[in-house]
């Protein structure tokens, strides 16, 4: 993974020069005047652990894991959304933690907490590193330093139980390698997030992650059948069913806490049938009101696709496009729709025939597998685009909401009336992923001429399109998380006394509140 950026630097993408042209002409992206900071060009602050709590955290996971130089330190900085890489192609790594600890096992978490606990150092557990709300961004005032619990070499797959279809997963184990152990049993997740190739097992969980086949797999806290989880009280060892009508769910409690309340030690997971047969096709239909009206028909009659999104008209036009086109593409392309079908052929053919027929009832135009294999196969390729955007002086960052159908039209109006009021005028893409009986959620992407402080520049923005979402009746985040970016809007959504319910939690897990803190709730 780049330091400063995503992913393999063998696959970096290049910006064709019409797209740059285009980019000069439209947004008035300039190339910026620095260039970004080498690896050996940055130094992260001296560390500040006290002696004690070094040889103690060295007698807790053995010398070797316990790591405190340059590198590790600033590869285990921030996260991946765009500020957190404009300030790393900054040279600032004013967030570094003063070491990383990677346990080898249960125990050794726990004993990692205690230690922290003793000496007043602050937790961020650490699974891929690519939260986008500043989750592994932790304060670090009150604190005698702060560790990165790096969870890499807690990564086996336990056991399969093939009766239940239910497999046990240590949390560090990343979704390729999950896909390829599983594989080997006749089994999938269906977990397929942008972040695939790098994000982990424990993350998914800890932020409650949807992937883009959340239509027919669901999302991933639905499965989730159990947890265990490390807290410097002791562990909770939860889920002895699918489900249960013994009190309130505490897995509910972990999905979602984002390593505020424990460590994520091992996962109980739902599993699936590896598919006999993936199938993917376009559909084309006149506006994004059009396409809306049908997912949710498609959402609410059942038998929907695997993967079922819909693009706006802009998200379409740049999709749709080849770069040498791009300049002129005046057509009118409408709305994509991408349905996907994952399954035994017997029930690909039936959900595919039906789905097909709500589409063409609600005036979608069948395009072929064409479409479809196209977006399968450029599925995770858009956050290599965004380094080389980054590079060439343009913003390129996502955001994303969800509410009820009824609210829908009035949710996407107001993002993109603050974002316009915001930026000047952007370039704004909206696609919607993730569908269910009662709503949806709306996926924007945004691309602006970076100004002279691009980092405070999309935080205005980013701010002024929150409100305008809280406004609007949505949720601040449908699969991103809280992390540190949404702290005041979480806030607002579930109000006083659910801050309070939740620091209730947290006072009791973690009374010397070293996980996490200023992530979830301040
Ligand atoms: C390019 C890109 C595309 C993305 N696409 C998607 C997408 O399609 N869908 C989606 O849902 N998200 C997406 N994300 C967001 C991100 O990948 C998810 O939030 C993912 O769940 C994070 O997993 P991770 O292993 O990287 O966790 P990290 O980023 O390492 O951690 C996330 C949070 O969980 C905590 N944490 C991590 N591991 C544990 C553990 N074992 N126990 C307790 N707490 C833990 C961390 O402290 C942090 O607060 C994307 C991000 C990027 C950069």
């Amino acid at each position: 993974m780049l330091w400063s950026g995503w992913g393999d630097p063998a696959k970096a993408a290049e910006l064709p020069p019409p797209v740059r042209r285009l980019l000069a002409d439209l947004l008035g992206v300039r190339m910026p005047e620095t260039p970004a900071a080498t690896l050996d060009e940055v130094r992260p602050p001296a560390s500040t652990l006290p002696p004690a709590a070094l040889k103690a955290l060295s007698a807790a996971v053995g010398e070797e894991y316990l790591r405190a130089d340059d590198e590790t330190r600033i590869r285990h900085t921030r996260g991946k959304s765009t500020p957190d890489l404009l300030r790393m192609r900054a040279g600032d790594a004013s967030d570094a933690p003063d070491a990383v600890v990677l346990p080898g096992s249960h125990d050794e978490v726990a004993e990692v907490l205690r230690v922290c606990a003793e000496h007043r150092v602050a937790v961020v557990p650490f699974g891929g590193g690519t939260s986008v709300v500043g989750g592994l961004v932790a304060a670090r005032d009150g604190f005698a330093g702060v560790v990165a619990l790096d969870v890499a070499r807690l990564g086996r797959l336990v056991s399969v139980d093939a009766e239940s279809m239910v497999a046990e997963f240590e949390p560090g184990v990343r979704a390729p390698e999950a896909e390829r152990l599983l594989a080997e049993h006749g089994f999938t997740l269906g977990h397929f997030p942008q972040s695939f190739e790098y994000a982990t097992l424990g993350g998914f969980a800890a932020a409650r992650s949807s992937g883009q086949a959340s239509a027919g797999y669901g999302r991933f806290d639905d499965m989730v059948v159990g947890l265990t989880v490390a807290t410097p009280q002791g562990t909770l060892d939860l889920g002895r069913a699918p489900k249960s009508a013994a009190g309130p769910d505490l897995r509910q409690v972990i999905l979602g806490s984002e390593g505020a309340f424990g460590v994520i030690t091992s996962l109980r997971l739902r599993v699936r049938p590896v598919p006999e047969v993936r199938a993917y096709e376009g559909w084309r239909f006149a506006s994004f009101p059009a396409g809306v009206a049908a997912l949710r028909r498609l959402a609410q009659e059942g038998a929907a696709p695997t993967v079922l999104r819909l693009s706006d008209e802009t998200e379409t036009m740049v999709g749709l496009a080849r770069p040498e086109e791009l300049g002129t593409f005046a057509s009118e392309p409408g709305c994509l729709v991408i349905a996907g079908y994952e399954g035994t052929p017997g029930d690909v053919a039936y959900r595919r025939e039906r789905a097909a027929a709500t589409l063409t009832e609600t005036g979608g135009v069948p395009l072929g597998p064409e479409p479809g294999e196209k977006w399968a196969h450029g599925r995770y390729s858009a956050p290599y685009l965004r380094d080389s955007l980054l590079a060439a002086g343009a913003t390129v960052e996502t955001l994303e909401t969800a509410c009820f159908w009824s609210g829908l039209p009035r949710l996407y109006e107001a993002v993109r009336e603050a974002l316009t009021a915001s930026l000047g005028s952007p370039l704004i893409m909206c696609h919607v992923s993730h569908v269910y009986e009662t709503g949806a959620s709306l996926y924007f992407t945004v691309v602006t001429a970076q100004s002279d402080d691009p980092v405070a520049q999309w935080e205005s923005a980013k701010g002024a399109v929150t409100d305008a979402i809280g406004q609007a009746g949505g949720t601040v985040s449908h699969h991103h998380g809280v992390g540190r970016d949404h702290l005041g809007a979480y806030a607002l959504e579930i109000g006083e006394l659910g801050v309070a319910v939740l620091r209730g939690v947290k006072e009791r897990l973690d009374p010397d509140g070293i996980l996490n803190p200023g992530i979830l709730i301040s």
